[in-house]
């Protein structure tokens, strides 16, 4: 059995209770060592064989695996955030389906999540964006040309740009090509939950500059739109005394 567990943002309390408890059960542990927290495979049993697979190619992840299956082994593949996004587990997926072995997955708090908790940030806020693109630059690995950054950015809704800290000029100007104003709130959060955590808060035209003052040049999330700072917004229908519920009955019943 393969168990893909989110390891969450760093902070090594952030991982479920669920992936914690399947750390402790395996055999085995392939973690993406440039970013899961070492810390975590503290949690694992003695005699665990451990992996890094910042080394590893897909086929030798593969092949340990394999092994692993081969003796009766459990597996945890252990990837940063949530294995949902950039995790490449699909690719990992297909060849345990190939071999007829099972697995599950376990999410994970995803670092967007965790850099909104940074800066205190609701990202779908009322009035002002109800959404959030959640993607990257285009870099050594590409991104379909429809997903351009300017493409999403004629959006105005708030943006979630991953694996792209070192392209900020770039960023800026996809960003502006696409619509947004030079001076539209941004923020740079840089290793959020990790004890070396910083968030900078700047604008969209600034995102380079304030990335190289503060010796920021990858594992990073940048955050756009005018949520980052946003003093106005329209109160949630939800909560107001008017607005009637399955479970709260309104005071304006017109
Ligand atoms: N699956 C992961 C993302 C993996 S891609 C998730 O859900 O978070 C790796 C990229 O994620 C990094 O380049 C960086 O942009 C971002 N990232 C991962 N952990 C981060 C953290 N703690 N703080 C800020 N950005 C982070």
């Amino acid at each position: 059995m393969v168990y893909f567990v989110g390891a969450g943002p760093g902070a090594p309390d952030l991982i479920t209770v669920r992936g914690q408890k399947w750390i402790r059960q395996a055999d085995v542990v392939i973690y993406a060592g440039s970013l899961v927290n070492p810390e975590l495979l503290r949690e694992t049993k003695e005699g665990c064989q451990v992996y890094d697979s910042a080394r590893m190619t897909l086929e030798q992840v593969a092949e340990v695996i394999l092994e692993a299956e081969h003796k009766g082994k459990t597996t945890v593949r252990l990837h940063t955030g949530d294995p949902c996004l950039y995790g490449a587990i699909r690719e990992q997926m297909d060849i345990l389906d190939q071999e007829n072995i099972a697995y599950e997955v376990c999410p994970g708090v995803s670092s967007f999540c965790a850099a909104a908790a940074a800066l205190d940030m609701e990202y779908t806020l009322p009035g002002v964006s109800q959404s959030v693109v959640i993607t990257r630059m285009a870099g050594r690995t590409p991104v379909p040309d429809r997903e351009s950054i300017a493409a999403f950015a004629a959006h105005k809704a708030t943006m979630v740009i991953f694996l792209s800290a070192g392209m900020l000029h770039n960023l800026s100007r996809e960003l502006i090509k696409g619509g947004y104003e030079p001076d539209t709130p941004a923020a740079i959060v840089y290793k959020a939950s990790w004890p070396e955590e910083k968030t900078v808060v700047c604008t969209v035209d600034t995102l380079a500059e304030r990335a190289r003052e503060n010796g920021i040049t990858k594992t990073a999330l940048i955050l756009v739109g005018q949520g980052v700072s946003q003093k106005s917004y329209d109160r949630s229908r939800l909560y107001h005394p008017d607005f009637t519920t399955g479970y709260r009955e309104g005071t304006d019943t017109k």
